[in-house]
């Protein structure tokens, strides 16, 4: 380690900023966002700089003297003999100095910095390298979501309160495990601070101070684990129990915390392993067990998922719960397959419908479906191709119309076979496409032959 890492109180301290160009500028910005007042000295300043009542504006060249009474000094000039006497004169009195992008002038530096106060995060390749240091600041911007600063001052905000309450050092830092991971973080994390701090008082007055369990609805997308969100990827962490059906793709599953308890709940077409009136209640048994309870679903859980009928029995029970949109089969597959579901040339609108059949039919509004200038995409219609592609020329598609089957979308076992109304049901036939598949169609299909990116 050749960097002891700190953070220092400026506030109400004067600092100084040598230089006045953009990069002094910015650093005079930095310094004022921690409270501190700031000396900039530089031949020009900037007018806003100028202008903020914490700036005291030197407008002349450097000196010894502009070191007097500061507690911390960055020196931001072009001019490299300007910042090394800076540098000495600092070094000199031990006041800190730091001597933008030259570390050999430099008593201490400037990390990146993720703020979100009172949390923050600082870190720093020791001037190794900037951009890796950049890049680690990416990742972690997508895993310490921006809202965290609302959770870390909503614990700041209780922390005199659950002291007070729960003495036992070992169980307070228990509980605290309790409201940042569960129910109440995610309660402040979404908005709702009045709700976070109801159940915080609810759980400072049970005996046990524990709370009941939460469901957490989750899409996670057509397969291809990148399209996961962040919100869903931070949730599968979390959960203690994971709830999961055949479309979950199983790069997906493993994603879900290593300890977390798994549970398949099957679903495929005629082969439900469980009826969903049972994983419904399953869901709110979990929860009430005081559980994290993930429930993961393929695509978005509001398209042809049933969410909605999940969580109102959640609802009904009293169960918080949240819903994380996830990326739907449709945009998925059509992106992977190379087929745009609108252009300007082929498509200004389109429809997603499903073919389960019941009873051997297929109940669809054909005459909507039939429409020129328009993509159709259905979701569960393999098993009624025949009946899809005879219904819709019936009702006056064209039978050259194009059509795609796409097996796997966004799967490395991803597989598109296209043909025409009137073709594609011998093709199906003797490809055998295996579930899951989606069917397009409309003219975009024929887009697929210049924008077909993904091979698996
Ligand atoms: N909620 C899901 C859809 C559930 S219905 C979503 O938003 O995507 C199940 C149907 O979705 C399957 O029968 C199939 O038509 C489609 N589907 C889901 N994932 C798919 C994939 N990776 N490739 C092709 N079709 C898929």
């Amino acid at each position: 380690m050749d960097f002891l890492p700190v953070f220092q109180k400026v506030k109400g301290r004067l600092c100084l900023v040598v230089g006045g160009g953009a990069v002094g500028t910015r650093k005079a910005g930095v310094l004022l966002e921690a409270g501190a007042k700031v000396r900039v000295v530089a031949p020009e300043i900037d007018d806003e700089l100028k202008s903020n009542a914490n700036v005291e504006a030197v407008v002349a060249r450097f000196e010894a003297k502009h070191l007097d009474g500061v507690t911390l000094i960055i020196a931001a000039t072009n001019d490299r003999s300007v910042n090394k006497q800076v540098s000495e004169l600092a070094q000199a009195r031990n006041i800190p100095v730091n001597v933008v992008d030259d570390p050999e002038l430099c008593s201490f530096i400037m990390p990146a910095i993720l703020d979100r106060s009172p949390l923050m995060v600082a870190f720093s390749s020791g001037g190794a390298s900037p951009v890796l240091t950049r890049m680690m600041r990416g990742k972690l911007e997508s895993i310490i979501p921006h809202n965290f600063k609302r959770l870390a001052q909503f614990a700041e905000r209780f922390r005199e309160l659950v002291k007070q309450r729960v003495t036992n050092p070992p169980k307070r830092r228990l509980f605290w495990e309790d409201v940042l991971e569960g129910v109440i973080a995610e309660k402040v994390l979404s908005g709702d601070e009045a709700g976070g701090e109801a159940l915080l008082r609810e759980m400072l007055d049970k005996e046990d101070n524990v709370l009941h369990g939460e469901v957490y609805l989750v899409g996670a997308g057509p397969g291809d684990p990148d399209l996961l969100t962040f919100r869903a990827l931070r949730l599968m962490q979390k959960a203690d129990v994971v709830v999961y059906d055949n479309l979950v793709s199983k790069p997906i599953v493993e994603m879900t915390r290593r300890d977390a308890e798994r549970i398949y709940v099957g679903k495929k077409r005629d082969d439900h392993t469980l009826p969903q009136e049972e994983i419904n209640l399953l869901l709110v048994r979990l929860a009430k067990e005081g559980k994290r309870v993930l429930r993961l679903k393929g695509g978005d859980p509001f398209i042809f998922g049933r969410g909605g009928e999940e969580i109102e029995t959640l609802a009904a029970e009293g169960i918080a719960f949240q819903v994380v949109p996830g990326i739907t089969a449709a945009s998925g597959v059509a992106s992977y397959a190379g087929i745009p579901l609108t252009h300007r040339d082929h498509a200004q609108s389109c429809i997603f419908v499903t073919g389960h059949l019941k009873d051997g039919t297929m109940n669809l509004d054909w005459d909507a479906l039939a429409r020129p200038k328009q993509t159709v995409v259905v979701y569960m219609g393999l098993r009624g191709l025949d009946t899809l592609c005879a219904e819709l020329v019936k009702h006056g598609m064209p039978d050259t119309t194009p059509i795609a089957i796409v097996q796997h979308g966004t799967q490395p076992t991803q597989r598109v076979i296209t043909g025409t109304l009137a073709t594609l049901p011998a093709i199906a036939e003797r490809e055998k496409p295996q579930a899951p598949t989606l069917i397009i169609i409309g003219g975009v299909v024929t887009l697929r032959e210049k924008l077909a990116w993904f091979h698996p």
